[in-house]
This record gives C-alpha cells, sequence and structure tokens, in this order.
C-alpha cells in the first residue's frame, strides 16, 4: 500500500504523510540496547508490516507529515535531507531522496510551506530544512517560518559553538542523567542557516497554543525540549508525537528506550505521560518511525496500553 497517499482528516484540516526513507531490517538490539529476550518475544505478536516474521527484525520509516488547514501549509519535522555529511550514521550520510517530488506529488512546492514545526532538533526531524546551493546550505522553504523550542536551539548552539555552556542548560532542564549528546554537525547545516535568515521563531514549550491551532506539549528526555505537537480543529485533535516512540513494540514494553534518547529516566517518564494524553484524549496519533501507516490510536483497557493502527 502507499502510505503517503493516504489521507487523514482532522476537523477542517487534512493530513498526508511525505516519505524521506524505510527502514526495513532494524535489528531490536540496536534499536533498543540490552533489550530483553521477552521485548523480542513481544515484537514477533506483531503483525508482518511492522516486523519480519522470518527475521524478527523490526521494519521502521523516516517521514514528515504535511498539514494542510483551510489558510496554511504546514510540515510537522523535516527528515533527514539530501547531502548531508553524517559519516556517523552511514544510513543517512550523504542521502539523494525524491522528498522534495513526493512533497511536489502532493501539491505542495518548497514555496508554498507556511510553518514548519518541529518535535525536537535531531538529525532526522530537521534535515530539509535546509537544501545545497552552490555550496552553501540555504533554508529549503524559503517563504515558512520555522517554530521550534528555544532550549532545544540554545541547546544545539552551546554545543556547537563547544564553550562550556551546555552544563547550564541541561542543568536548568533539570532531567537527570545524560546518555548521549545530539549528533555533531547537524545545528550548523540544518537549523542555523534558518536562523541567520531571519525565518527562525524561537518558542518555550509550555503546552499553550504556539500558532495556528498546535500547542508544542512538554516531552523531554528523547532530546532535552522534545515537545508533542497537539493539533485541534473543531474539536478533532491530532498528536505528532516526534520520538516518544521509535516502534509501537513500546506501547508495549514503554521502558524500553531506543538508542537515540539522550536522557534515559525522564524520556521513560514522558513516553508514559504521552500515552495517557492520548488514550484519555482520543486523539490521531501521528508518529516519525513507526512502519505501516505510521498513524493510529492509543487505547488503555485499564491495565494496557494498546496500539491500533488507522
Ligand atoms: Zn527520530
Amino acid at each position: 500500500m502507499d502510505h503517503d497517499s493516504a489521507v487523514h482528516r482532522i476537523g477542517d484540516a487534512t493530513i498526508t504523510r511525505i516519505s524521506e526513507l524505510a527502514l526495513d531490517a532494524v535489528a531490536i538490539g540496536d534499536l533498543y540496547p540490552g533489550c530483553d529476550t521477552a521485548a523480542a518475544q513481544e515484537a514477533c505478536r506483531f503483525g508482518p508490516g511492522s516486523v519480519d516474521p522470518r527475521t524478527g527484525l523490526l521494519r521502521q520509516s523516516i517521514h514528515t507529515w504535511l498539514v494542510r488547514t483551510p489558510d496554511r501549509v504546514v510540515l510537522i519535522d523535516t527528515a533527514t535531507g539530501n547531502g548531508k555529511e553524517r559519516p556517523a550514521v552511514p544510513i543517512l550520510h550523504r542521502l539523494d531522496e525524491p522528498y522534495l517530488d513526493r512533497l511536489k506529488a502532493a501539491g505542495v512546492g518548497p514555496e508554498d510551506v507556511d510553518l514548519v514545526l518541529h518535535t525536537h532538533l535531531h538529525v532526522d526531524h530537521v534535515g530539509w530544512n535546509t537544501r545545497a546551493v552552490d555550496g552553501r546550505w540555504v533554508p529549503t522553504f524559503p517563504n515558512a517560518r520555522y517554530v521550534f523550542s528555544a532550549r532545544e536551539h540554545a541547546y544545539g548552539a552551546a554545543l556547537a559553538a563547544a564553550d562550556g555552556t551546555d552544563g547550564a542548560i541541561r542543568e536548568e532542564a533539570g532531567l537527570g542523567r545524560m546518555s548521549r549528546t545530539p549528533l555533531a554537525g547537524v545545528y550548523e547545516d540544518s537549523v542555523l542557516p534558518v536562523v541567520e535568515a531571519g525565518l527562525a521563531r524561537t518558542i518555550v514549550v509550555d503546552g499553550t497554543e504556539a500558532v495556528d491551532g498546535f500547542a508544542f506539549l512538554p516531552s523531554p528526555g528523547h532530546s532535552i525540549d522534545h515537545a508533542c505537537i497537539r493539533f485541534t480543529s473543531r474539536g478533532e485533535h491530532a498528536l505528532f508525537w516526534g520520538d516518544v516512540l521509535h516502534h509501537p513494540l513500546q506501547v508495549a514494553r514503554p521502558d524500553l528506550n531506543s538508542v537515540y534518547c539522550e536522557f534515559p529516566d525522564a524520556a521513560r517518564a514522558s513516553r508514559r505521560r504521552a500515552m495517557v494524553h492520548a488514550a484519555e484524549t482520543g486523539a490521531l496519533v501521528f508518529t516519525t518511525h513507526f512502519p505501516e501507516s505510521s498513524a493510529g490510536r492509543i487505547r488503555f483497557d485499564g491495565s494496557r496500553f494498546t496500539w491500533h493502527f488507522a
């Protein structure tokens, strides 16, 4: 099935997926280091769209979400981008993917995008912010405002400057133990150019409406100021989950952190909160890395959470 052609409706808006990469053979222990055999067995209960039944390898995806409201064209996150130097992550290194062609096939040219909203500023969520023109990284969406967390931005800038101020930002965030920092080089080629072009608007992630029906809900841990983005139209809710979960397996095993989670204890707490919120609101949830349609709903039966693809 072509998941990019599925149209989801929330109130007055339509939501479609724009794909970048399909990841069809992810070893469970590579995504969830130290994961136990019970988790591997749990994974095998998922259908062949989510786990290869022959090998036990997980399927994932990297994509973005296009939201069209009556008066705005909005992108949620911007995947990895083409031609980015990512030697530390071979599957993302110097990509040459027809992402902009897929966006065009959905009826949207780069100049049509009004808003780019970021759940967080990791390598696979900010890449199409920029593209290479004459050897320079320039904003891909020249008419867009790019909206993201001020703290997430300050942290990226501090790590890029290597001036020792990152520790104070971590202290202020108060997320406890740190297991990693964001991938080096991403801030410089995919965030800083939109800031220098005057297109960025940094916000405090506090759950209030930041822009046109979109609220940034605090869910730190995967990154220092990760936000789940809630969109509301005519009383209906969509939740863009970013990376609070990476595969439906984590709905059954929310204790599992991905290898990419920076603050493990905070990531677990935010994951549980996000699932409770999704179950209580009945919102349609849009993920960045789940396989299949990557969209669905969370249900809670009194003892456990379950995921249902839409
Ligand atoms: Zn991600």
